[in-house]
């Protein structure tokens, strides 16, 4: 008997293949990362037309045929986040934000939390109005963390001070007071002026309360800059869409 299952999840990827398929890179909560073959879903007469759409998210009814190859049987999206389709700065930045978490996302292993992260993310992208530049930093700093790159931002990585001012060093992950940081020798930092406090916050704070900072455009240059930097350090490479948010987005 094929094993049959029940998966919830969001497709991120969809590539046509022949005779009207498609193949879906689908995130889910407790399989991680999977490839579904969805036979037929090209058709908008098929009942997997809807599910088969970049960013549906729902439940999805596969079975395994051969060894670690999943058919779509059917599924039906809860949720579709249209309205990203509205907006060219928004769906830039979802573009990215698919393209990183496929790029970080392992297979067939829980991603509870990346899941939730993704989901919460394209929530406040489409129905709340949080400037895009906020979202897209909160989401890279969080999501650093969940793969295993949480920061240290408690005290000085040379001498323990744990006084601000502090700058941050991207290639450490860790902070550096200003008087090390003049010291010869000392590696390059970056500016950690007005945004510590939101960025120790964001690390501790439930997913889905991520976003009910307030998006104060103070902390836009420093933010901006130091979280996009902090996460590519630690990517195998930079994906493409970024830089096609960086011509459209703010
Ligand atoms: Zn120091």
């Amino acid at each position: 008997m094929p094993r049959q299952e029940s998966v919830k999840g969001i497709v991120l990827r969809v590539v046509p293949t022949g005779d009207g398929n498609n193949l879906l890179t689908v995130l889910t909560g407790n399989r991680g990362k999977i490839t579904v073959s969805a036979p037929g879903s090209r058709s908008v007469s098929s009942q997997r037309h809807a599910i088969c759409q970049p960013f549906s998210y729902g439940e999805l009814f596969i079975t395994e045929r051969k060894a670690d190859r999943w058919y779509l049987k059917e599924g039906t999206p809860e949720e579709t986040f249209y309205p990203l389709r509205e907006d060219l700065a928004r769906f830039a930045l979802a573009g990215y934000i698919a393209d990183v978490t496929l790029q970080v996302a392992t297979e067939e292993e829980e991603q509870e939390d990346l899941l939730r992260l993704l989901l919460n993310t394209l929530y406040v992208l489409c129905y709340r109005d949080k400037p895009i530049w906020f979202v897209k930093a909160v989401f890279e700093w969080r999501l650093a963390a969940i793969i295993g790159f949480e920061p240290d931002l408690f005290s000085c990585m040379e001498c323990g001070k744990t006084e601000p001012p502090f700058a941050f060093v991207i290639e450490e992950g860790q902070l550096i007071c200003t008087e090390c940081m003049l010291k010869e020798g000392a590696p390059p930092a970056h500016p950690l002026d007005v945004s510590l406090p939101l960025l120790r916050s964001l690390l501790r704070v439930p997913l889905q309360k991520l976003y009910s900072f307030e998006a104060d455009e103070m902390l836009k240059w420093e933010m901006s800059s130091l979280c996009e930097k902090h996460l590519l350090s630690h990517l195998e490479r930079t994906p493409s869409t970024l830089q096609f948010y960086r011509s459209v987005g703010e």
